[in-house]
């Protein structure tokens, strides 16, 4: 089973296990440059995620929906939306990872486990 890194889709925080983060009442605009691990965590994101998109994007699932620790809300990501985020996060940009969503149907959004899954099970046939 692939591991998730969700964390690849958000602004990375330099600080995150610094007690004295000077960072916290800032904007982070910096980020840390990917190690090759993550770099390659991340573009092994970007593979699922377009097989998400040609395989289960015909079958009525958009993309996918997890609880954003720092707003306390479900967001939504189209699968494209997805593929740019990574995609700039492999550039060192940080991606826009709190844009509003349009009023997505929530039934047309899985979790990202799910959609691995979902993916692993249509393989194994
Ligand atoms: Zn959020």
């Amino acid at each position: 089973m692939t591991s998730v890194n969700y964390e690849s889709m958000m602004p990375r925080d330099p600080f995150a296990d610094d007690p004295n983060d000077p960072a916290s009442f800032l904007d982070d605009e910096h980020i840390e440059p990917l190690s090759d691990e993550e770099r390659a965590a991340v573009a092994q994101d970007l593979i699922h995620v377009r097989e998400c998109k040609r395989v289960l994007e015909p079958r009525g699932i958009l993309g996918i929906y997890f609880l954003c620790e720092d707003c306390d809300q479900l967001h939504f990501y189209d699968w494209d939306i997805m593929a740019t985020n990574m995609i700039a996060t492999l550039e060192g940009n940080v991606p826009p990872v709190h844009e509003p969503s349009v009023e997505p149907d929530p039934n047309a959004y899985v979790p990202w486990d799910y959609a691995l899954g979902y993916l692993d099970g249509l393989e194994a046939r």
